[in-house]
């Protein structure tokens, strides 16, 4: 099924004005992390180590409005934490609603059987619901029996209400192409619009021989995946150049900005990702300074194996933008999964660990399994 197309056109309408005014840096997708507090302890979340007073902060829903009503973007991506914790949400599901904003509601799906009632079906409200794979690798990532199928089943009752549904996948390394074929057919058969895919990011930092290497290995496993999926029909919520430029076609340098983060300590530079550079007090500060030259792969070690879609999305929109011919043609025929790799971008700082940076964020050393909501 993929993106539906009055939102493509929405969207392709949005970049359109923003090239005639000719904007140098613009959002195309909001990420509102309107809470950290979850109700599991995943063991790869880069998200749940805060101590419980900042567990504890909410974005109010009128600091929900003015996040969008400055950024302008014209997707929302509701992230955390598990934001139907957030006792808020409908509200700012309601006011996003309201401002024809496309809503992705991201969420474990724990609390969705309970909390279902409390929204309406909406072309522009989706619920992406966190699969990282079939039962056991699923329930091995969150850490808990039994969460793939309470996420099936909040699947199925969202579809029966008549939701916009879609899968949201993160791979790693050592993944069996197999299995993920597997998980993919499976999710295709229940009516979702698609599945949002992407290779896990690494907090740490890695020599650079080793990040080509980290690279080299997700984007084959993307072309094993690809291939064997010719044919089966599955559909992705990405443009065909995003998926391309995971399976090693494209040489994408990142656009951070296309997908700014709105989270509980201000606007998170330069991505939801990077922890410990800081936060702006507006969009507008974000924008002009944040050093948007130091960030991206090769220029800076923290994302040397970063191929996610918050800085790549965009890349690959602007690209289907200005070479549609050959957005079409992937599209058409898929990702190419052989023949030579595109070259990666050049590494242009000499010493990886001369750009490390001290976290200047709070953490604390409570065990995870405390924190559960
Ligand atoms: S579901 Fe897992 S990855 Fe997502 S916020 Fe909760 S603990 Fe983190
Ligand atoms: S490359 Fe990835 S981690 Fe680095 S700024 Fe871009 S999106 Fe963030």
């Amino acid at each position: 099924m993929g993106v539906p197309l009055k939102q493509q056109i929405g969207l392709g309408m949005y970049i359109l004005g923003k090239k005639l005014r000719r904007e140098k840096r613009y959002p195309l997708v909001l990420m509102l992390e309107p809470l950290f507090r979850c109700n599991l302890a995943c063991s790869g979340c880069g998200k749940i180590d805060y101590p419980d007073h900042i567990l504890d902060k909410r974005i109010s829903v009128q600091e929900a409005m003015d996040a969008i009503d400055e950024c302008g973007a014209p997707v929302v991506s509701i992230a955390g934490g598990e934001p139907l914790i957030h006792k808020e949400m409908p509200q700012i599901v309601e006011g996003y609603i309201r401002k024809k904003k496309y809503i992705y509601l991201c969420t474990n799906a724990l609390l969705l059987k309970k909390r279902i009632k409390d929204y309406t079906p909406s072309p522009y409200l989706t619920f992406s619901i966190h699969l990282d794979g079939n039962r056991d690798r699923h329930d091995a990532s969150v850490c808990q029996d039994g969460v793939f199928e309470r996420a099936i089943d909040a699947v199925r009752l969202a579809r029966e209400k008549g939701f916009r549904v879609t899968v949201n996948c993160t791979l790693f390394q050592g993944e069996s192409p197999q299995e993920v074929a597997e998980f993919f057919d499976h999710v295709n058969t229940l009516g979702i619009e698609g599945v949002t895919v992407a290779p896990g990011f690494s907090y740490e930092r890695a020599p650079q021989q080793q990040v080509f290497l980290q690279r080299k290995g997700s984007k084959e496993l993307f072309r094993d995946i690809f291939r064997l999926g010719k044919g089966r029909g599955w559909a992705f919520n990405h443009s065909s150049l995003y998926l391309d430029f995971i399976a090693g076609n494209q040489n994408y340098a990142c656009t951070a900005w296309g997908n700014p983060t709105r989270n509980v300590f201000g606007w998170q530079k330069p991505c939801y990702l990077l922890v410990g550079e800081g936060y702006a007090p507006t969009f507008e500060a974000l924008i002009e300074d944040t050093d948007w030259d130091n960030y991206g792969v090769g220029r800076n070690a923290k994302c040397g194996n970063c191929m996610v879609h918050c800085g790549f999305e965009a890349t690959a929109v602007n690209d289907a933008f200005a070479n549609p011919l050959k957005a079409l043609r992937v599209s058409i025929r898929g990702p190419r999964t052989s023949g030579p790799m595109a070259p990666e971008q050049p590494f242009i700082y000499d010493n990886p660990d001369s750009q490390s940076v001290e976290l200047t964020v709070e953490t604390d050393s409570q065990d995870r399994s405390e924190r559960v909501a």
